[in-house]
């Protein structure tokens, strides 16, 4: 996008937008000028020459949804193994092919994820991964804003675990910023059970040196819980908190199995769990009390996982995963209305991840995306929010502005070339899941 477009505004006419916060339905118009929001007005807006204007009629206009925890490239193997333990899933399946990517591969693997997260209305991830700098290009050649990790894997601070905090460091220094501050980073010690101690104090003192912060697997499954006890004497949450880890702003995927005390130390230690039910429900891992997380205080963003185990990237779904997972768990219909899922899904994401629009009001970052509530799917939408969470569809969203700047109009990709990136997986899915 040239200067002179920059300067242009986009005005949306005549939507209901998700407004204020906590958000609700509105109808209003939008001036987007300079990468923010610069009106929000129930009244007509006056239009200057150059401007976009955009008929928002019979859509939703939400903040940019927040995927806040991911592993891009994994599309690559999407539908490769199902219905199968998370064990066998990992030692036959996931690590055999992840020994066989390329960096080649994980930039079209990336490319992939983005091109579905962004018709899906997605405009912020959290990312952990290896081949960092392939996901960064990927990233960054398409504009999304996402917060970057190398994923450390290292029983002990031993020669590998030097190496594998190098890795972590170097993604750092390469692409914090990057990307006109559209690419942060973070330090991911992968989890409690493939991590050593010794190695999660480095991450730590790593995160403080460089003031990012940490993106983690956090109390996934029972097994996990048993296997801390075992070796580290205590539940996750609570030995992780021992050794000082949480004194660093922490976004923690899953948290399913964990206490009511340590429900209250992550209240009290600020950390962000990310719930990723629909992952959680798939692998057979139970379910994570978010009702009560909310009700201790944390803040609860949402994530999709990879696509190796979700199988999509679908923020729409994800939030009726959550609403309804609740629901059915704690048979009381009253938990988790549409609305609260979809403020996880947008503002707090984008609150844990410290960029992006948190809410639609001026003077925020223009991370919008229009939902089409016009459809057979969705009509009549007495209720936006319930519309979106209860009968929407990613494929229901139709534009998506990220810093002011459009990576979707009218459902069609504007910064992916969604033919190459089709042909490219096409001609590696051999080589990739051969045996
Ligand atoms: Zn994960």
């Amino acid at each position: 996008m040239g200067k002179e477009e920059l300067s242009m505004g986009i005005v949306i006419k005549n939507v209901i937008a998700a407004v204020g916060d906590p958000a609700t339905a509105k109808a209003v118009n939008l001036r987007i000028e300079n990468g923010v929001i610069s009106a929000v007005d129930e009244q007509p807006l006056p239009l200057s020459a150059g401007d976009t204007v955009v008929d928002g009629q019979g859509r939703f206009a939400l903040p940019g949804m927040v995927n806040a925890h991911t592993h891009l490239p994994m599309s690559l193997f999407r539908s490769l193994a199902d219905d199968v333990s998370l064990d066998t899933w990992l030692h036959k399946h996931i690590w055999p092919a992840e020994k066989r990517l390329t960096p080649d591969d994980v930039y079209w693997g990336s490319l992939l994820s983005l091109a579905e997260m962004i018709k899906g209305g997605t405009t912020q991830v959290a990312d952990m991964y290896f081949h960092t700098d392939s996901i960064a290009r990927a990233v960054s050649e398409v504009h999304m804003r996402a917060t970057l990790s190398y994923g450390i894997v290292a029983g002990k601070l031993d020669e590998h675990g030097k190496d594998e905090l190098g890795k972590a460091r170097a993604a750092i220094e390469r692409w914090h910023g990057a990307s006109g501050g559209r690419i942060r980073t973070a330090v991911s010690p992968h989890a409690i059970y493939t991590c050593g101690m010794d190695v999660w104090t480095a991450a730590v003192d790593l995160a403080q040196r460089k003031h990012v912060p940490l993106h983690i697997h956090l109390s996934e499954t029972r097994a996990e819980v048993a296997w801390a006890k075992e070796k580290w004497g205590d539940t996750p949450v609570a030995a992780l908190d021992k050794l000082g880890v949480f004194s660093v702003p922490t976004i923690a995927a899953h948290c399913v199995h964990v206490t009511a005390q340590e429900m209250e130390i992550l209240a009290r230690r600020a950390v962000t769990v990310v719930h990723c039910p629909k992952s959680n429900a798939k692998l057979g891992n139970g379910h994570a009390p978010v009702v009560s997380l909310l009700n201790a205080g944390v803040n609860v963003a949402l994530g999709t996982d990879g696509a190796a185990s979700n199988n999509s990237q679908d923020m729409i779904e994800e939030m009726r995963m959550a609403s309804l997972l609740q629901k059915e768990h704690l048979e009381d219909p009253t938990v988790l209305p549409a609305q609260e899922a979809a403020i996880m899904a947008t503002r707090n994401g984008a609150e844990a991840l410290g960029m992006g629009a948190r809410r639609i009001a001026v003077g925020e970052d223009a991370d919008i995306v229009l939902v089409d509530l016009s459809g057979v799917d969705t009509i009549p939408a007495y209720d936006p929010f319930s519309a979106l969470v209860y009968a929407g569809h990613g494929s229901d969203v139709t534009d998506v502005i990220v810093a002011g700047e459009y990576l979707l109009r009218d459902r069609k990709l504007l910064t992916i070339d969604e033919e190459r990136v089709k042909y490219e997986i096409g001609r590696r899915i051999g080589r990739l899941s051969a045996n």
